[in-house]
């Protein structure tokens, strides 16, 4: 099947476009859609799970590898790093470091993101939640600056990087969680004494208010395959290990979005992000 559609993605750390939209990424390439997903950092400053042979020295390197495998797992032929340091969670010591994403300059990180949506010419753009999901600081700057990249792209009077013509996408994506799924298994969770920190968050702050939510997609069909995409990020914890069988199923059986361009007012909900496309 050929298609001229294209989605470019947007994400914090490796194991992002898995353990967040894995699933949506592999039912658009399975339908032949150019997706290109872009990954901030290296995630050098994530944990290391038990049994992997990862250090904190190696922990870059083995994630870059990981991240390879994972997107060949989804399907997803065309990967941009952009080589910024994990930034760390907020508070830690690795926010000063002088490569951190974070500390980038915004008009350079900002250039490199026009660059490759006039490169790309996705109609849709797709990136984390504004909040970061649970507040990562780099989860927060590439979903900030993929929403300015995309008000930017199509500016012919921004400074273009190659020879690409200016580009406007027609639609913006934050993936996300319902709040009303994140209480359910934070709950599970607490039930069963789990020691995860996740556990103590307070469920009326986690995820994104229901009716927030403008596009569910299906994506049940894909569900082997985001598991074993997840098992490509053996140095991370998967999410999906700490829940029983029966809850990551019907956690992963649907993915969320909010759709930020145009903005969603309400109404009827989308079922495809290139719906009207
Ligand atoms: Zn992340």
């Amino acid at each position: 099947m050929t298609s001229h559609k294209r989605l470019l993605a947007v994400f914090g750390h490796p194991d992002d476009e898995t353990f967040g939209a894995g699933s949506t990424l592999a039912r658009y390439a399975s339908e032949g859609v150019d997706i290109t997903v872009v990954t901030a950092t290296g995630g050098e400053a994530g944990e290391i799970a038990p049994g992997s042979n990862a250090t904190p020295q190696t922990l870059g390197t083995v994630r870059e590898a990981e991240l390879r495998w994972a997107l060949g797992v989804l399907g997803v032929r065309s990967s941009v790093l952009l080589g910024y340091r994990d930034s760390g969670m907020a508070g830690t010591e690795d926010n000063r470091h002088p490569s951190a994403f974070i500390n980038a300059p915004v008009s350079e990180v900002l250039g490199r993101l026009v660059a490759l949506i006039r490169k790309h010419r996705p109609q849709v753009v797709a990136t984390m939640d504004l909040g970061g999901g649970y507040g990562h600081p780099d989860h927060i700057r590439a979903s900030e600056l993929t929403t300015q990249a995309f008000k930017t792209a199509g500016d012919p009077s921004y400074p273009f990087l190659s020879g690409d013509e200016s580009w406007t996408p027609s639609k913006l994506y934050y993936h996300v969680f319902p709040r009303s799924r994140m209480v359910k298994w934070f709950n599970y969770l607490k039930e069963n004494n789990h020691s995860s920190e996740i556990a103590n968050l307070n469920p009326n702050t986690v995820g994104t208010p229901d009716e927030e939510i403008s596009t569910v997609l299906e994506v049940s069909t894909y569900l082997d395959q985001r598991l074993h995409a997840a098992e490509q990020h053996r140095s991370q914890q998967s999410p999906f290990t700490m829940l029983p069988r029966e809850l990551t199923n019907e956690a992963l059986s649907k993915d969320f979005w909010v759709r930020a361009e145009p903005p969603w007012h309400g109404g009827e909900m989308e079922t495809d992000l290139f719906e009207g496309i």
